[in-house]
């Protein structure tokens, strides 16, 4: 009989964030197939009380809290103290967190304390006669392992977008308060503020439906022999702004610039898209002016959708990688497309 911990951290706001909903969602779907199981909440920032309330419809049979300033941030020592207690008051057999940088750097190590195991990046989770498969992929998205483990308590980390976000209305919950008297060696690391790029700079977005990829094509000589990287540059911009999409690149466009080739200023390596970069999850993805090799097109494994734009008819996306490709100029497509999202009324 396992005891399914819930165990998230809240935002600066007291909210959850939309992964901690995905946990949710995969811990009441693993509650209905196992027999005699059941869930407990738990929560850890500044504040928490109000994150339990927009869950308190999931069938928790608890909800367990530890709260204060010294929650607040991101800290390593403080964090693994109140995951550590929440984990013993609840005796927990199996706990579901989100992948988070906050998580992700903490909860392996509280496992560790408690006797436990852990696997992060874990990208599928389900149950079947009473037994329980985590599914994770390996070798830069190639090969995808099922895993079943005996030891408890065993810790799971969900990557954010690999799982259905539970809804459900507010309501109040009855917390329990969890009180972690944290030593001053568990505070001798302060968070003296956070540093953002500019909104406009903000060019990487998880959360965003779409994922606008821009390839090197966008920085090569064009029908009039001449390249128009500024024109590029506004054109991909006023795309992500207008559609609020995530933007991708490919690896030769990035590497560009350290060539000392006149390149998309806002790009940089975090943007690569690939077997070397990042293998994003946005429902739909829109390539423009990349040739979609294999190296490239393997970083889109878990994007749904998949359009390309590219002069050339016999481009990678034509051999299988997209669900369509436009034959076409992308400057005058992005164009178009600009105008058109510009004419539709705020969402
Ligand atoms: C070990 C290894 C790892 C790699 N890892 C990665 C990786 O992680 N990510 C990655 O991206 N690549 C990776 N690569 C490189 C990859 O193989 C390709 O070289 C790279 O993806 C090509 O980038 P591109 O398509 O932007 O550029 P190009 O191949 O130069 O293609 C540009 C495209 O733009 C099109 N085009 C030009 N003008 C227009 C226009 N006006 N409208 C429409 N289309 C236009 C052209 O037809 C062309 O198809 C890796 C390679 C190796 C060997």
């Amino acid at each position: 009989m396992e005891t399914i911990l819930l165990l998230a951290h809240t935002e600066p706001d007291g909210t959850l964030a939309k992964s901690a909903f995905e946990i949710l969602g995969a811990a009441t779907s693993l509650n209905s197939s196992l027999a005699g199981s059941k869930i407990i909440a738990g929560l850890v920032g500044e504040t928490v009380q109000s994150a339990a309330d927009s869950i308190a419809k999931c069938g928790a049979v608890k909800f367990l809290g530890v709260a204060g300033a010294d929650f607040a941030p991101s800290r390593y020592a403080s964090d693994a103290a109140a995951a550590e207690a929440i984990c013993r008051a609840a005796n927990a057999s199996l706990i579901l967190a989100p992948a988070t940088a906050r998580w992700n750097r903490v909860l392996p190590a509280v496992a560790q304390r408690l006797g436990g195991h852990a696997d992060t990046h874990i990208t599928g989770i389900e149950a079947s006669n009473g037994s329980i498969s985590v599914n994770r992929w390996y070798y830069r998205q190639r090969m995808e392992a099922s895993l079943q483990r005996k030891g408890r308590p065993w810790f799971i980390l969900l990557e954010p977008g690999s799982q259905p976000a539970w809804g459900g209305e507010r309501a109040p919950a009855k917390m329990e308060t969890i009180n972690v008297n944290l030593p001053e060696t568990c505070k001798r690391t302060t968070v003296v503020g956070l540093r953002e790029p500019t909104a406009d700079a903000q060019t990487i977005r998880p959360d965003a439906d779409l994922l606008l990829v821009a390839g090197a094509g966008w920085t090569k000589k064009q029908a009039d022999g001449q390249p128009h990287v500024k024109e590029a540059e506004k054109l991909i911009l006023g795309c992500l702004k207008l559609a609020r999409a995530s933007l991708g690149s490919s690896k030769s466009l990035v590497d560009l610039s350290g060539e000392g080739q006149a390149t998309l200023s806002f790009l940089t390596h975090l943007n690569q898209i690939g077997q070397t970069g990042s293998t994003p999850r946005h429902a739909k993805g829109l390539a423009t002016c990349c040739h979609g090799e294999e190296p490239h097109t393997v970083g889109w494994r878990f994007v749904n959708e998949r359009r390309a734009i590219n002069l050339d008819p016999g481009c990678g996306w034509a051999r299988g990688k997209a669900d369509v490709l436009y034959v076409a100029d992308a400057f005058t497509v992005v164009a178009k497309v600009n105008e058109l999202l510009a004419e539709k009324p705020a969402a």
